[in-house]
């Protein structure tokens, strides 16, 4: 265990030089106080989670202390947002603090988010609101728990600062862990303003820190572009399999290790919907639920057309067409798990589709119904769950075919069939309205909510004593909450 002076730094991306990033230092927010930690974000750091409760830990993530190895820096980067290339963006409001690597070898870039304004802060005032600094913090650790890659986050840091959106709000500073904040955009950057050397240098970066496996390949920069798809391709499918909407797909919030990243108005689904847009910008649906499936591809093409310098069309070409069969092998891989099932059929897909349809139609909470199907045997279960559902004809059919279908796989022992069910359906998932409780406590200054829900979310499989209420549909208050796209 380290304390936090003890954290090694080893700032690679600084070393890049200031063609990539400026140097900037925090600007400090009034009376910071610890609003929320996670343990096991600081365990990546080798940090005694108790270290936490002290100031110092307070000062050093709300910009009053630094580190005499750190070297902050806001990074340069462009992109495609909502289809349309915007040639200068970068970070606005957060800063590369440095990077740190632990006792396994492992480098975490902190990334203090909210930090005050730098050179690519455009009309923007640098800063971030509590709000949605606890959504991006409860959302990084709760996907963690899910087995969904992310980006992690250490800790909040609440202020007396006031800020402005829609009306007068606090600031707040969330700390990012990432292996890396490259961003899809980062090449975007370099392609379309020609920085050639710069382009060449970032890839070189790139494949040789994030993808160094890939070096060994004949053509070592078509792999490490095979390897993105691929990770992007096992990403949305979970996405898609757990019902989570990130909701700005837009190319300068793709990681380039296939992680989810930059969280804005993003939603857990609570009643199954294929079409449901989260973020209420978004009067297209761009980034509706089922959409982020072609957006994905559409993201890995923007990247493809930045790579041509290094990669042949044909190539590249031949190679996004992996991302569609790759996504679809993971997701009925992960859909089959979440029925109980153990072995593949040609049908299954099928057998999915027609259930997430009548569950469509009637409404039906998407993370309760699997967890519910793994409480009993197949039978009981579907008999239990028939009165959800508006289509009792439909649902019969269907429940008959799944009946089958599970006595062909094998019909395990229900204890066998609960556990390996359990195992991979939620009881647990960040709903906007639990979200929204413990953020209104936390802006009347009492923090219990956001860190008991943390800490719920953080086991999302087991079921936890006294906390049934975080495992219920919302309430009518909380089932069309809209969420502001200001942060
Ligand atoms: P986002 O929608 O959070 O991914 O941000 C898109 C771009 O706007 C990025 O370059 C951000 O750094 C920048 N940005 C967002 N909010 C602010 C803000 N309050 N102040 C300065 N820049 C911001
Ligand atoms: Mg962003």
């Amino acid at each position: 265990m380290k304390a936090l002076d003890e954290l090694t730094f080893d700032n690679r991306f600084a070393r890049l030089g200031d063609g990539f990033s400026t140097h900037v230092l925090p600007e400090p927010i009034d009376a910071p106080r610890l609003v929320v930690a996670s343990n096991a974000a600081m365990a990546l750091l080798d940090l005694d989670p108790a270290i936490a409760q002290t100031p110092v830990f307070a000062e050093l993530f709300s910009g009053h202390k630094l580190w005499a190895e750190a070297e902050p820096r806001a990074m340069v980067y462009s992109g495609h947002q909502f289809g349309s290339y915007n040639p200068q963006l970068g970070d606005g409001r957060g800063l590369l603090l440095g990077e740190v690597y632990n006792a396994a070898g492992e480098h975490w870039d902190l990334h203090l988010k909210g930090a005050g304004q730098t050179p690519y802060s455009r009309m923007g005032d640098g800063r971030a609101v509590l709000r949605s600094s606890i959504r991006e913090f409860l959302a990084s650790e709760a996907l963690h728990a899910l087995g969904i890659p992310s980006s992690r986050a250490l800790c909040v840091i609440g202020s007396d600062t006031p800020v402005w959106r829609e009306k007068q709000e606090r600031a707040a500073m969330v700390l990012r862990l990432a292996p890396s904040h490259i961003r899809f955009g980062h090449f975007e950057y370099f392609y379309y303003t020609q920085k050639t050397e710069l382009h060449q240098q970032l890839a070189e970066h790139v494949l040789s820190l994030h993808f160094p496996e890939c070096q060994e390949q004949p053509e070592p920069y078509l792999a490490m572009f095979r390897e993105i798809v691929e990770r992007n391709a096992e990403l949305i499918a979970k996405w898609q399999a757990y019902g989570f909407c990130h909701g700005v797909m837009n190319t300068d919030n793709m990681s380039i290790l296939g992680i989810t990243f930059d969280f804005g108005p993003f939603a857990f689904l609570d009643d199954f919907d294929a079409h449901f847009i989260c973020n209420h910008s978004d009067h297209e649906g761009r980034y509706s639920f089922s959409n982020q499936v072609p957006i994905g591809q559409w993201n890995l093409s923007a990247l493809a057309q930045a790579l041509t310098p290094h990669i042949s069309v044909d190539a590249l070409r031949e190679t996004l067409g992996l991302y569609l069969p790759l996504y679809q092998a993971h997701y009925l891989d992960l859909m089959r798990r979440r029925l109980g099932l153990t072995s593949a059929e040609d049908d299954d897909q099928k057998l999915v589709e027609r259930l997430l349809q009548l569950m469509q139609n009637s409404g039906v909470d998407y993370t309760l119904f699997f967890r519910r199907l793994g409480d009993e045997s197949a039978a009981l279960a579907v008999a239990q769950l028939r009165d959800d559902f508006v289509d009792l004809n439909g649902f019969d059919t269907w429940a008959d075919l799944y009946k089958a279908r599970v006595e062909r796989d094998g019909n395990s022992p229900q204890a066998e069939r609960r556990e390996r069910m359990h195992a991979v359906n939620p009881l647990y998932i960040l709903r906007n309205y639990l979200a929204q409780n413990a953020i209104t406590a936390a802006e009347s200054g009492d923090y219990h909510e956001v860190r008991r829900l943390h800490e719920v979310l953080s086991k999302p499989f087991e079921e936890q004593a006294g906390m049934e209420q975080y495992a219920q549909r919302p309430p009518d208050w909380g089932k069309h909450l809209e969420i502001s796209c200001s942060s």
